[in-house]
């Protein structure tokens, strides 16, 4: 993904996401467009908007009007990877 791993914030506790984490994008016909200033990092999204303990349903994250998929990324140095997507 075209995405500069330093650019992405948690906007649940604002702390730079730096090993995974969860990003809602658009799928522009099979094209996801991510959103990341809607960002969640692992931990939040783990432990603050899933149920304790379980990864986050996409509304969760965003409202249905804003994205369409919440896909879950590693972040490293080398980039952001998407592992799976949830719509
Ligand atoms: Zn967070």
């Amino acid at each position: 993904m075209e995405l500069d791993p330093d650019a992405l914030t948690c906007s649940h506790c604002g702390e730079p996401i730096t090993d995974s984490g969860y990003l809602p994008a658009t799928d522009a016909s099979g094209t996801y467009q991510p959103i990341p200033e809607a960002a969640v990092c692992g931990a939040c999204g783990f432990n603050e908007l899933g149920m304790t303990g379980c990864a986050p349903e996409p509304t969760d994250v965003f409202d249905s009007d804003t994205a369409d998929v919440l896909l879950y990324v590693t972040v490293s140095d080398e980039g952001v990877e998407r592992v799976s997507v949830k719509e």
